[in-house]
This record gives C-alpha cells, structure tokens and sequence, in this order.
C-alpha cells in the first residue's frame, strides 16, 4: 500500500462497553480489537528505516517488526516479538501513556494520526495466550547455575529485572510483601482497566523462565538485607515502590469515611471488595463521594466508587482541566460514566457528622498564579471563598512517596529529599556497592513503562556488575 493510501485508511476504534452498561459492572471497559481491525491497524504502520517510535519506548521493543507480524497474520511470532524485550506486553497494551511515548514519536501521526501501537500491543499478547499450542516454550539463559540475585517487590520495575536477568542465566529470587505479585498493578488499577487474571497470566510467564517468586517476604521486617548476603546473593535489584500514601494535613483526616486512595483501592481490588458478597472485605461504599486530586489514581477511585453504587462523584481538583496530570481517555471516560468535577477547589476541613463519621468537606476556591517548578500554573487560594461540599466518601488521591520499609532498614544506603533512593539512572546503581534500585522507589510515583524501563537498564549494569564480580568477593561486607 502506498503512503499516500496508508495516510488515507483511519485509525481503527476499539470497540468498548457502553457508559450505562459499565457503571454497572467491573468487567474491563474497552473490549480489544477484532482480528480484521488488528490487521486493518497494521496495514497503516509505514515500516519506517529509522523507526522513531521505538526511542519512544524504554523496554526497546521492535514495533514496526511485531507490527509487520500482525499485518502478515503471525500473531504468535508477534507477540514472541514483543516478549523478547518486553515481559508485560497485555498489561503495557492496556495501561501504557503511548500518546507520551512511541504514539507520540510515531511519523504518520505527523501526516494523520499515529498507528494505536498499544491497542496492537495488546492484541498480539492476548491472541498468543488465547491460543497456546502456536506458542514457542519461554526458556531461561544456559547459565541457571550462575549467581544468585534478590530483586525485592514484584512490581512492574522488579518483574521485568527479574525476568531480563534470568534470561541471562542468572538465579533470580522474586521477594514481594503481598500474597499477590503485580504490585500497583494487582492492588491498585482497578479491575475494569487491567483486569487481574491478565497480570496473574504475565507474572507466570516471568515465573517460567525461571525466577523464584516468595510472596509474603516484607523486607526490612521479615527478611534483613543482611540475611540476604547470607543467604549468598551476589546483588540485590529494590524495586519496592511509591506505596506510602500522602495526605493534606487538615482537620478531619482522621474520621471514618476519608481513605487514602491507596487504601480504598487496596481493598477493592486486592482484598475483591468488588466482588461482594463472594469476597466479605469491607468498604465503605459512599452515596456522596468526593475524590481529591487530577491524576490517574484519582479517575480509577471515581469510576471505581461509581461502580460500587455511588449515587454522585464529584473529582475535586485545585488547577483546571488543563493541567490534570490524567490520562485524557481515562477523564474523558469518566466523564462519560457521570463523574463531575469541580476545578479550582481545594479541601480545607472535613466536617465530623457529630459521630466520627465524614458528612462534608470545607473548600476554598482558588485561582491561577505564575507557573511553579512543575511547569504548571501554580494554584493560589481566593481569600473569603469558603464553601461546603456534602460528601459521606472522600479518597485522598494526591500523590505517593517511596515506600520506606526496606530502604531505611539499610545501612548507608543514600535516600533523596524525599526518601527516594539515589540512583545513577542509567545503572540503576545506589550509593552501595552489589545493590541496584529503579521504578517508582528511586523517581517517586511515575508510570509502568518507566518502571520496566528502569528494571531493564538495571538488569543490564547487574549482569556487568556480577561478570566482573570476583569469586571471592563478599558484596555485603565491603
Ligand atoms: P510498584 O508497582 O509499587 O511495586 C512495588 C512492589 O514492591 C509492590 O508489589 C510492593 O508490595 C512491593 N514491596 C514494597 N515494599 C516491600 C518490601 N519491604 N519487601 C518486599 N516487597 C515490597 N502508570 C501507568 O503507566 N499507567 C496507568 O494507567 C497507571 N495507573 C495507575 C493507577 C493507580 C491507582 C496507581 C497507584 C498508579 C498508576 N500508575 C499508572 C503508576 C504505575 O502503576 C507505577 O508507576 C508503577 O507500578 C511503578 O512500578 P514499581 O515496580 O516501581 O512499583
Ligand atoms: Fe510504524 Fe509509526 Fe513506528 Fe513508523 S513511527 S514504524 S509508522 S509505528
């Protein structure tokens, strides 16, 4: 097909369930592309020489090459393609930011629109589980024998160091808190985004090749980072997150009927407060919710809330549209499933019902000043604005910082400002020697994709790092 014509043929729209039909269910809201669309998608990709979109990925998968797979129905071969770099292929297709990463660098996006890389991403990786007698077996690297490597928290970063480095032959052993492995993307992302039986299926792949997973390892508590060289590990990869959640510090934060996004989310989706009376985890399921905040996981508490039976969502936000830091199709979803929002209001108080419970919020209007450091035009408080927002819900969903257990149980190991570990980001190495870190422990809470990223680039500089190790060397006691 000529340029001319691929321009021409238009971007593929996934099929999804309907806003009324949605809000009544936590089954996942888009639906996939049929195979004809997949194809029809492929056949707009130019195959460009110099591939733009692939510096727009930092797990380096080869996207016009799975692309021209699907194009030429090897669907399998395709997501074989995809899994060579990239170890959550179905989850990045579901939850990646493309638009700011290869859709963005992608050339016919300058002539039309870019090819829906995601979408295809997400095809491929489902087609290939849907039909497992194609598929080829995911083997470790020759040297199963090598040296033994901790990577502790099996998030998006821990998963896809784990699995890069059992490719290379090392002996990988997974540690993770929770019962389940997936991190943010097990115990937070709702259901109706990434539902969990898809992470359950890539956290297994990475298991074959290999990695030892323990679940229910905190460490810093149960396990000391001394008992790790101990136990004989040659270096250790922390991928333990941004799991601690930030609050405001205004009156009220205490009493029943305010949760930190974390929390509510946690309960809903690892604890399946969602699938009620099937799983007995309590919630408390608000009529009148408030959600403070503009990101990501301030959509995923709206929508998730509207699921649980809300009558009212309101999003509180204290800047405009414009500077929300969530994906647009997550707002414009929302928005279609009935959340409103009220910009340019920040929280001041919660009102107490008299019981200890939640029965309002006290905001402040607010207006735009000069950009701060962010970029974005900082917010400031209109004095004598003062109003009340009846609420019997209210998630907190302003941001999260690294999680501190581990890294503060660690001698010497260099924190940030913010309990962030330093790191030279293209290493991934710390102040420590043998010890690596990457994902949202080290750049605070960022995306998936910047996570595997980090766990790539890591996993890179440990296998230079153990091929340099002498054998005597104790990394725990320098
Ligand atoms: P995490 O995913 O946080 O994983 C860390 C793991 O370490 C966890 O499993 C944790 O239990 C474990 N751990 C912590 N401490 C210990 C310990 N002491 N011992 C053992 N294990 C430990 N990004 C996107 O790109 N797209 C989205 O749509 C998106 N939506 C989001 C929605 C929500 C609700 C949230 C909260 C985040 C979202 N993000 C999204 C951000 C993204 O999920 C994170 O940036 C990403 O998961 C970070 O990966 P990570 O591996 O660094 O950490
Ligand atoms: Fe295909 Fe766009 Fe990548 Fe070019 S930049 S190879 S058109 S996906």
């Amino acid at each position: 097909m000529s340029q001319a014509r691929k321009t021409a043929v238009p971007r593929q729209k996934m099929p999804e369930q309907s806003p009324p039909a949605r809000i009544g269910n936590f089954h996942e809201v888009p639906c996939g592309f049929t195979p004809e669309q997949a194809r029809a998608e492929a056949s707009r990709c130019l195959q460009c020489q110099n591939a733009p979109c692939r510096k727009g990925c930092p797990v380096e998968v080869d996207i016009p090459a799975f692309i021209r797979r699907i194009e030429s129905g090897e669907t399998v071969a395709a997501a074989e393609t995809l899994q060579a770099t990239n170890s959550l292929p179905a989850v990045c297709g579901r939850v990646c930011p493309q638009e700011d990463q290869c859709e963005k660098l992608c050339v016919l996006g300058k002539l039309s629109t870019p090819v829906a890389v995601g979408s295809l991403e997400r095809f491929a990786a489902d087609w290939k589980a849907a039909h497992p007698g194609q598929a080829g077996g995911r083997t470790a690297g020759d040297k199963t024998a090598g040296e033994k490597v901790a990577v502790i928290g099996a998030g998006p970063a821990g998963l896809t160091a784990a699995a890069d480095l059992a490719r290379m032959g090392w002996r990988v052993t997974l540690f993770e808190a929770l019962h389940e492995a997936g991190g943010v993307l097990i115990y937070g992302i709702p259901e109706f985004r990434l539902p969990k039986e898809i992470v359950a299926r890539e956290v297994e792949n990475v298991a074959k090749l290999g990695v030892d997973l323990r679940l229910d390892q905190v460490a810093g508590r149960t396990i000391a980072v001394e008992d790790l060289w101990a136990e004989g590990f040659r270096a250790i990869f922390i991928a333990t997150g941004a799991g601690l959640p930030s609050f405001m510090s205004i009156p009220g934060e205490n009493l029943n009927g305010v949760y930190s996004a974390n929390e509510y989310l946690t309960r809903v989706n690892l604890m399946k407060a969602f699938r009620f009376p099937e799983f007995d985890t309590p919630v408390i399921a608000g009529k009148k919710v408030c959600v403070v905040g503009g990101g990501n996981v301030a959509m995923d508490s709206a929508r998730t809330a509207l699921r649980l039976g809300a009558k009212t969502v309101a999003v509180v936000y204290r800047r405009t549209r414009d500077e929300m830091p969530a994906r647009k199709e997550e707002v414009v979803h929302a928005e279609e499933e009935g959340v409103s929002f009220r910009f340019l209001t920040l929280p001041v108080r919660y009102l107490d019902n008299g019981r200890g419970w939640l029965a309002g919020m006290e905001c402040l209007k607010m207006k735009l000043g000069e950009p701060d450091e962010s970029g974005r035009r900082r917010p400031l408080p209109i004095p004598g604005s003062e109003f009340a927002l009846d609420c019997d819900l209210a998630v907190v969903a302003i941001g999260n910082e690294p999680n501190p257990l581990f890294v503060r149980s660690i001698p010497g190991l260099k924190l940030g400002r913010k309990g962030n570990v330093e790191i030279d980001p293209e290493t991934g190495r710390t102040s420590l020697p043998g010890i690596f870190a990457g994902g949202d422990i080290a750049t605070g809470a960022a995306t998936v994709i910047e996570a595997m990223g980090a766990g790539k680039r890591a996993a890179r500089a440990i296998d230079a790092y153990l091929k340099r190790l002498p054998a005597e060397a104790n990394p725990g006691k320098f």
